[in-house]
């Protein structure tokens, strides 16, 4: 039998996670030997299924897959900082904690993103399934305050470079992998598989 079809999925029945299947599959262990020819310990192999909860943050990832980047806003008229702008996007205003309102920014990201600065790198982190060497990037947005992390699928990086938005929108994974960035000007038909300039 696969352990790909036993592999456990989740559903939600009256607002709570109902899990079916096996969430860790043991694999045929193998011994280890040393140099010697003598046994030292086994394999013992598994196939985890982790369940990550987005929470307040499911509307992000969720309008990644439908083209559009989210990002939010302090409404709180009390707030010192009321009115800023936060991509990526907050579920409550670090500065007065009150729950942050939904903005979408595609429009914006479009019309004002720019690489703030960039890293190349030929060393990813666990589970990073992006090709090597990834050219990291931090975007930066007209009256917003903070800087968006990213990757550039085209071209090469350099400060100031004036970016735009892709999604994966043809085969989404719901992961921030689904946003990547081309500098802007890129054609339709030069983007990678599955990615479009969104809705
Ligand atoms: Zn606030």
């Amino acid at each position: 039998m696969s352990a790909i079809q036993e592999r456990g999925t989740v559903k939600v029945e009256n607002g709570r996670y109902r899990v079916q299947g096996a969430f860790s599959v043991i694999h045929p262990n193998s011994p280890i030997y040393n140099e010697a020819g003598r046994l030292v310990g086994i394999t013992n192999p598994r196939d985890i299924t982790h369940i990550h909860s987005y929470g307040g943050e499911a509307p992000f990832f969720e309008s990644l897959s439908k083209g559009r980047l989210l990002g939010t806003r302090c409404d709180n008229p009390d707030c010192e900082y009321h009115g800023t702008r936060h991509v990526p996007f907050v579920i409550n205003c670090p500065d007065c904690l009150q729950k942050a309102e939904i903005i979408d920014v595609t429009d914006l990201a479009r019309e004002t993103a720019k690489v703030h600065t960039f890293m190349v790198t030929e060393r990813t982190g666990a589970f990073n399934t992006l090709k090597k060497p990834i050219r990291f990037i931090n975007v930066e947005f007209d009256g917003v305050a903070t800087i968006l992390m990213g990757y550039l699928s085209l071209g090469e990086p350099e400060i100031g470079m004036r970016v735009v938005p892709i999604f994966n929108t043809e085969k989404p994974t719901f992961t921030i992998l689904d946003l990547s960035w081309v500098p802007a000007g890129t054609k339709s038909e030069d983007l990678p598989d599955n990615f479009t300039f969104g809705s």
